[in-house]
This record gives structure tokens, C-alpha cells and sequence, in this order.
């Protein structure tokens, strides 16, 4: 059996987007989203984000206009007959010359997107080869046991490339390190299309340190399952968990009462209190029918206890 290792993960940089953590190797032409690691297609670390390598490029395509424009108006200066024609052509150049400026300064970002898209069109099957050798090393690293870089670098792969192998690999490396409520962690990104042991053993452990991290998709997954989730030998715990996680919102409990329902019996005294505030007063559909049921609960579970009766007499 495999003990499991207690760490703290890098922080996972935020960024508006996610193209911004790719690097371009300058070398050889690659792309990685692990820029600490030497370029997996030559060795070398001359790497540029995607933004440095649109700036590189449209300065060459200004120079090269430039230089066109220089050409364009040398002819016209050459082709003057005399003086006065040679001031048009000149007056003529400055025009074009600050109207070209004024252009490109206008458009420049409009410009900068534009290059930022067709690069990323155009090396798409680069990126997505890159993207699959960061995974490669991932991979390497869960091999030789060194499962907190390799969750580090999959967390980065995972950030532009969405598909199941890379949620697997990630949760396979989470299952194999202590979960704490100090750590940087994610859920619904890791949420799996079909039934999932892993991550289901994964959540489990969430469940337990921090809650918050349980929101509807993952509560709408738990409904899903149920029924195989129950028969884990932690299944029923797990459930009673995401109960209490579902008490932090209304819709929460709306979407989830058939699980409130059948585990109200194990919600914490300051959770059934909040459930009953939540609830009183309601008349129909889910929160009704849990309203009753809060009733029923509170008479056999706090009959003498003020808190709770207070919630009733209130209402
Ligand atoms: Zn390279």
C-alpha cells in the first residue's frame, strides 16, 4: 500500500486567458506550458510567451511596410521634374508617413489579437503536440513517484487542454497526496463524464476538509450515481458530507433534498438549524416537503432544546 505524502502545491497563476501559458520555443519552433522545463524539442530554454512572439512579428511585417513605403515615395522624389514637384512629392510623403503612424497606432490591438489568432490557428497542431509532451512528462514524473509535480504540471496542461486522460492523470496523482484544507485544490474541473472510482475517492476526501468546493455541477453528479456511490464503504459518509456542503445555498437544497431528506439524521445540530431557518415558512414543492420533515425531526431529535423550537414558534 502506497503512503500517502503530505505537500503544498505551487500557487496556480490566474490569468485572463489561457493561451497567456504557452511559451514558444524560439529554437526549434515548440510549444510548452512548462517553462522551468528545457524545450522537449531541442534542449534549449529560449523561450517567449505567445504575446512576445506576436510583438516579435508584427514589428518585422512594420519594418517591412516601412520599407515599402520608403521605396514608394524615394520613386516619386527621383520622378520630379523640378523643384515644386519634388515639394508635392515630399509634402505627399509626410502625409502618407503620419497617416501610416496614426494607423497603426489606432489598430494596434486590434492588430495584436488578430496575429494572437492566427498563430495560434496556424501552430495548433504544434500546441497540442506540446501540450501532449508536457503530459508525457507529467507522466514521468507519476512513474518515478513524484506525484505533486506531476499534479503541478498536469494542473498547467489542464488549463488548455480539457479532456478526460488529463482529469484521470490529475486525480490519480491527488489520490496519492494527503488532502488538506490549506491547499490550493479544484472539483469541478475534475468532474468526470461517466462514473469514476478515482475521483469519487477523491471527492470523498474534499468532502471532509473543505466543502465550499462542492457546488451544483458536482451535487447534480452525486444524484447521478448514487446509487453505486452508496454501496463505496465510505459512500453513505461521503453523501452526509455533500448534504451539509448543499445547506449553502437555497437552490443547493432544492436540487439535493432527496439526499437532505433520507440524511437529515446525521446533519450536525448547527446545520439542522440552518436547514429549518431555511425552510420555515415554505408551502410548496421541496423546501415544503423538508419543512415537514424538519418538524418531525426536531420533535424526536431536539424536543426540549430552545434553539430549535424557537425556529417554529417564530414561524
Ligand atoms: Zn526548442
Amino acid at each position: 500500500m502506497n503512503i500517502k505524502r503530505a505537500v503544498q502545491f505551487r500557487k496556480h497563476i490566474k490569468l485572463s486567458h489561457q493561451w497567456q501559458r504557452l511559451r514558444y520555443c524560439r529554437a526549434c519552433g515548440s510549444y510548452t506550458v512548462l517553462p522551468e522545463e528545457p524545450c522537449s524539442g531541442c534542449g534549449s530554454q529560449s523561450f517567449v510567451t505567445l504575446q512576445e512572439y506576436a510583438a516579435t512579428l508584427n514589428k518585422r511585417l512594420f519594418y517591412t511596410e516601412a520599407l515599402v513605403l520608403a521605396a514608394f515615395l524615394g520613386v516619386a522624389a527621383l520622378a520630379a521634374r523640378d523643384f515644386l514637384e519634388l515639394g508635392i512629392a515630399l509634402l505627399g510623403a509626410a502625409v502618407v508617413i503620419a497617416l501610416y503612424v496614426v494607423l497603426k497606432k489606432h489598430f494596434r490591438t486590434s492588430e495584436e489579437i488578430f496575429r494572437l489568432q492566427k498563430i495560434t490557428e496556424r501552430h495548433m497542431p504544434s500546441i497540442r503536440e506540446g501540450l501532449l509532451k508536457d503530459a508525457l512528462s507529467a507522466g514521468e514524473d507519476m512513474k518515478n513517484d513524484r506525484h505533486k509535480e506531476a499534479y503541478e504540471k498536469l494542473r498547467e496542461v489542464g488549463s488548455l487542454l480539457t479532456i478526460e486522460h488529463i482529469k484521470n492523470l490529475k486525480i490519480m496523482c491527488l489520490n496519492q497526496l494527503i488532502i488538506r484544507k490549506d491547499m490550493e485544490l479544484e472539483l469541478e474541473t475534475l468532474l468526470p463524464a461517466a462514473y469514476n472510482k478515482e475521483f469519487i475517492t477523491y471527492l470523498y476526501e474534499v468532502s471532509k476538509v473543505n466543502k465550499s468546493l462542492i457546488r451544483q455541477s458536482v451535487l447534480d453528479y452525486l444524484l447521478t450515481h448514487r446509487l453505486r456511490i452508496e454501496q463505496l464503504p465510505f459512500g453513505k459518509e461521503l453523501m452526509s458530507n455533500a448534504a451539509v456542503a448543499s445547506l449553502r445555498m437555497r437552490p443547493y437544497i432544492e436540487r439535493f433534498y432527496p439526499v437532505i431528506l433520507d440524511y437529515m439524521d446525521s446533519l450536525p445540530k448547527e446545520r439542522f438549524l440552518r436547514l429549518c431557518k431555511l425552510v420555515n415558512g415554505a408551502t410548496s414543492g421541496p423546501l415544503a416537503r423538508l419543512q415537514q420533515a424538519c418538524r418531525e425531526a426536531a420533535k424526536v431529535r431536539y424536543g426540549f432544546d430552545p434553539d430549535v423550537q424557537a425556529i417554529w414558534q417564530e414561524g
